[in-house]
């Protein structure tokens, strides 16, 4: 299994739990099923499953580090075979429903029918329709170009194009010229895309569930209306802190680009530095604090003490010692990509990897001695430990708690990377005062608070199309409306239902629920914070590092090691102590920011 960082066009996770069902198949009405036939079936499943998810991982790596056709073709064709697998099982396992069986065996039985994101009908010609279409709007989507002048090649943009102008430009004709140009991309998907939301329906119904979003919300542990009003309380929480950091940000932003910033409305959508406004970084030099800088860089210290790629990971490696966490095995060392190579193209894009489901954990880099490549590797191997903690469970639950808990726990990792941090492993001669955290806290909001809305609102678009509550002639209009409510942000022009604005965002044409990131970005400051606890931090959680602490890795450990095996409200108390996520850690985690924000914001109009 490989774990890709996501928030990136293109990046891709595959683990079983995302795959789509690409075959058909009929239910067999064979003999009644019996508990001894389940038990059988689950052996053979999880066998079956490693040993198909060993080869498509095998598979992978290779073709990621030597990109050829013929490696590609390799890697497709072991991706299509667990593919089929999981679509096969997951239908076979509905044949148990009825069946009394020890609890293990039941989650894993019901882990299996909800391991799909897609459906196929039963019906043949609807099954093979379905997977045309489902690959033809992927493919769209990565085909997607915009052409300024269409008569002249070089003027054609992709999205890693776009997403360079919109984080460089702070010319606004231009930022919106480019949002408009990117947004062409997808009308074209907008039938296809109302034609499989009806037959994946189809298929999520002959499955038992009331329709593919119900499908989707069904893999938390809970009863799916009960999910939905959870996350609604979870924004709630956070909701007061991010509609500040929209009213600082418009106020720069305003002082920046005049009236094309409305004074007290909604932000205009091209003009954060991201194509979908999901994350503000770049907007930072445009409002960053005075004297806040941290008054030193982590990648000119990396750069003058001429710390090698090997070393950053070394590193990494011993954070998670540190916690008490057994070193990575030798093939680790062996086996990882640490260093672009210089005779061939290779994906560079940061990837944490699983071949064997056991030890042999890899990371897949090519590290650059900076601040933001010594974090990506705190992270990455947050995923590698992960991997390995969970690897006694059976295949089934080999993986995080729900689909949120995996980044969150790099992520939560990547936030002991403190400047006290820095000064106990000898990188840093002292750390800044506090005076300068405001800095710090506003990069990390610009990233993280930012996203918030975003994450909670692409698949609270799609459970409405899929349930039906949003027909095709409003796609458009049900999108801005959540844009609006949600991020307070609005298109820079008027979007006509000519348009399907959705669609430029990868993730809807391909088919991947997004839920996991919004819950990743809660999570990840729960996990930080109890940790820290238990690690006796006594400073402001912001300053916190786990580093060295025994107690904080203990309690880590006890919840990786679960893997999947149990609800996932379990696996958050073994880590934090209560079986609810919670929020309120967010607002810790900035409160001094949110105090700052609220001097900054003195007379000016919150909200939009
Ligand atoms: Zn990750």
């Amino acid at each position: 299994m490989r774990r890709l960082d996501e928030l990136v066009p293109g990046g891709l996770v595959l683990a079983l739990s995302i795959l789509a069902a690409a075959c058909g198949g009929s239910e067999t009405t064979a003999a009644p099923k019996s508990a001894d036939d389940a038990k059988q079936f689950l052996t053979n499943v999880n066998n079956t499953m490693l040993k198909l998810g060993i080869e498509a991982a095998q598979a992978g790596w290779v073709a990621q580090n030597f990109i050829t056709e013929d490696t590609e073709a390799l890697d497709a064709h072991s991706n299509q075979q667990v593919i089929e697998a999981v679509a096969r099982y997951a239908k076979e396992a509905a044949a148990y429903n009825s069946i009394q069986v020890p609890p293990d065996a039941r989650r894993q039985l019901d882990l299996l029918k909800l391991s799909l994101v897609m459906v196929t009908p039963s019906d043949p010609g609807e099954a093979t329709e379905l997977t045309r279409i489902a690959s033809g709007l992927r493919s769209a989507y990565g085909r997607g170009k915009w052409c300024a002048d269409p008569s002249k090649p070089q003027s054609c943009m992709n999205i890693d194009d776009i997403t360079k102008v919109m984080a460089d430009s702070r010319n606004e004709p231009e930022l919106r010229k480019v949002w408009e140009g990117w947004h062409t991309i997808s009308p074209p998907m907008r039938k296809d895309y109302a034609r499989f939301v009806d037959l994946s329906n189809k298929g999520a119904k002959e499955l038992g569930f009331v329709d593919t979003g119900a499908m989707w919300r069904q893999k938390y542990d809970m009863p799916a209306d009960d999910f939905t009003k959870e996350l609604d309380r979870l924004w709630d929480q956070v909701r007061p802190l991010y509609v500040k950091l929209h009213a600082y940000v418009r106020m720069k932003l305003r002082a920046k680009y005049g009236d094309a910033v409305p004074q007290d409305g909604p932000l205009p959508a091209h003009l954060l530095g991201n194509i979908w406004a999901q994350d503000w970084s770049n907007v930072y030099p445009l409002v960053s604090p005075a004297n806040a800088d941290a008054g030193y860089s982590l990648t000119d210290i990396l750069k003058r003490r001429k710390t090698a790629p090997l070393d950053m990971v070394k590193i990494g490696e011993r954070f998670y010692t540190s916690l008490g966490f057994a070193p990575l095995p030798e093939t680790f060392w062996k086996r990882s990509l640490f260093v672009r190579p210089q005779d061939r193209d290779v994906v560079c894009h940061a990837s944490a990897w699983d071949i064997d489901s056991e030890d042999d954990v890899r990371i897949k880099m090519c590290i650059q001695p900076t601040e933001e490549d010594f974090n990506t590797i705190h992270h990455e191997l947050g995923h590698n430990f992960y991997q390995r903690a969970y690897k006694a469970q059976p295949v089934i639950f080999r993986d995080s708690a729900n689909d949120g808990f995996h980044e969150a726990i790099g992520d939560a990792i990547a936030l002991s990377v403190t400047p006290e941090y820095l000064v106990r492993i000898g990188l840093l001669d002292k750390a800044p005062d506090a005076s300068r955290d405001i800095g710090l806290l506003m990069t990390r909001a610009l990233e993280k608070v930012a996203f918030l809305p975003f994450g909670l609102l692409i698949d609270q678009w799609r459970w409405k199309v899929f349930a039906g509550e949003v027909q095709p002639a409003n796609y458009n209009k049900a999108w801005w409306d959540l844009r609006l409510k949600y991020q307070g942000v609005a298109p820079p022009s008027p979007r006509s239902e000519d348009f399907f604005d959705p669609g430029a965002k990868y993730h809807v044409p391909d088919n991947t629920p997004y839920t996991r990131y919004f819950l990743a970005h809660i999570l990840q400051f729960q996990f930080h914070r109890a940790l820290s606890q238990a690690a006796g931090c006594k400073g402001p959680v912001h300053r916190c590092s786990i580093y060295e602490s025994k107690e904080a890795g203990q309690r880590l450990n006890a919840m990786l090691t679960m893997g999947l095996s149990r609800p996932w409200p379990e696996a958050l108390e073994a880590l934090t102590g209560s079986k609810q996520m919670d929020a309120s850690a967010i607002l810790d985690y900035f409160a001094p920011l949110d105090k700052w924000l609220d001097e900054q914001l003195k007379g000016q109009k919150t909200g939009w």
